[in-house]
């Protein structure tokens, strides 16, 4: 029999209502004659209101008890979704993730999934009943604690348990139908991309488009499974994340496949760098040593009459403190003259396979954020990605100027966003 694995988003299941939705939407698929694996959030915002009560008791709350506290959110939601499935006269067992057979790293916060050991999910599923697992959660391998996935994690446990049930595909349900060409949000004339790749999806995941989790598009990648990403307010078809995006269908694939954004990143410049051997690597292994993800670099050559250079970079806004920390201790050893700080900076990226093999994109779009009077202060590129960084307050028209330079507004609104309180 066909199994499929499906995930609710928090705004899914935000209340009793909407529970009771996604039930009969749940039991309706194994009316069809499917095997039924249900991967869920917790309710609405809860995972927020945690995160605030936490911070209430403590500014710095220790990671294990954070991890303990926030895996209870869909410990509510799965019970709560197996007994709406079970008064509607199926049978339904709920399971953490550690039940679940989810093992991690021991890295509260932001484990990674090391193996998926799914023996009481298949056992209730070969036993006919719906089997209904908390997401954004494991437990360690070598501690034997808790341990949550990082932010929007429950799409990663749907994949990771889809890939180890051998699932025929897995849908992630939220409360927008599927993913967009630019957030409808910022551009009402988005439209709904009806299949795109994993590598455009991985790099749009990784651009800030938070519809599915970048740890999710990986494993599906890695793992062969196709992803059916929409809405669970409507009964229209979704986006399908899937290896290969052919030419078929009588339509030519688009040069883009979209415009992404991210308002989470800011810049440090370190300034009056000596040119010379192993500078940044000292600079960058400072940054790694405290974990923190760089993403652009840029680096000037250096002014003939000083040889000094300029190196930016952009990280997350949140390592921000700790990164300036980092430099800080090695400007002696460095020899730098200062840094900078700006968080007032966003990135916006186009995205598309056809950019590989189609000359003259890089242009179009620099003249399109200039002709909005839009200053570039960053720029990097993948084969598939072109990304800017500009001032935070230029982020929606440089999306908006990207979406329309590209063709890519449609002349309808097709884009509705159906719950969420877009927390
Ligand atoms: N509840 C968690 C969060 O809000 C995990 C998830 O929704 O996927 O980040
Ligand atoms: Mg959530």
């Amino acid at each position: 029999m066909a199994l499929i694995v499906q995930k609710y988003g928090g705004s899914s299941v935000a209340d009793a209502e909407a529970i009771k939705r996604v039930a009969q939407r749940i039991v309706a698929q194994k009316k069809a004659g499917y095997d039924v694996v249900v991967v869920v959030s917790a309710m609405g915002d809860s995972t927020d209101e945690l995160l605030d009560l936490a911070e209430q008791v403590t500014p710095l709350p220790p990671g294990r008890e954070l991890d303990m506290l926030l895996t209870s959110g869909e410990r509510i939601s799965m019970a709560l979704v197996a007994m709406a499935i079970g008064s509607l006269g199926y049978e339904a067992r709920s399971f953490t993730g550690s039940q679940a057979g989810v093992i991690t790293t021991a890295a509260h916060g932001n484990a990674k999934i090391i193996d998926v050991t799914p023996g009481r999910i298949q056992e209730a599923v070969d036993e006919g009943a719906i089997a209904i697992v908390a997401g954004f959660q494991g437990v360690s391998e070598d501690s034997k604690d808790i341990t949550t996935l990082g932010r929007g994690g429950s799409d990663t446990t749907a994949v990771a348990l889809a890939a180890a049930l051998n699932a025929d595909a897995c849908e992630i349900y939220s409360d927008v139908d599927g993913v967009f060409t630019a957030d409808p949000r910022i551009v009402p004339s988005a439209r709904r991309i009806p299949k795109v790749s994993y590598e455009e999806m991985l790099e749009m995941a990784a651009s800030g488009s938070k519809i599915l989790h970048l740890r999710c598009v990986e494993y599906a990648r890695r793992y062969g499974i196709p992803l059916h990403v929409r809405s669970s307010f409507s009964q229209k078809p979704g986006t399908w994340v899937v290896s290969e995006v052919e030419e078929s269908e009588g339509m030519e694939q688009p040069i883009i496949s979209g415009v992404a954004h991210d308002r989470s990143e800011a810049k440090i410049t370190v300034v009056g760098v000596p040119d010379q051997v192993g500078v940044a690597a000292k600079i960058f292994s400072s940054l790694a040593e405290s974990e923190i993800n760089v993403d652009m670099i840029v680096q000037n050559v250096s002014a003939a009459s000083t040889a000094r250079t300029d190196i930016s970079f952009t990280l997350p806004a949140a390592d921000g403190q700790n990164a300036l920390t980092a430099l800080k201790k090695v400007q002696d050893d460095i020899g730098f003259e200062s840094l900078r700080y700006d968080d007032q900076i966003g990135k916006v990226s186009l995205i598309g396979a056809g950019m590989r093999s189609y000359p003259g994109v890089t242009s179009r779009l620099f003249d399109a954020i200039a002709a909005a009077g839009i200053n570039i202060e960053m720029i990097s590129t993948s084969e598939i990605r072109i990304s800017v960084v500009v001032e935070q307050d230029a982020i929606d028209g440089a999306v908006a100027a990207a979406h329309t330079a590209f063709e890519l507004d449609s002349d309808q609104v097709e884009a509705v966003v159906y719950g969420g309180t877009g927390r």
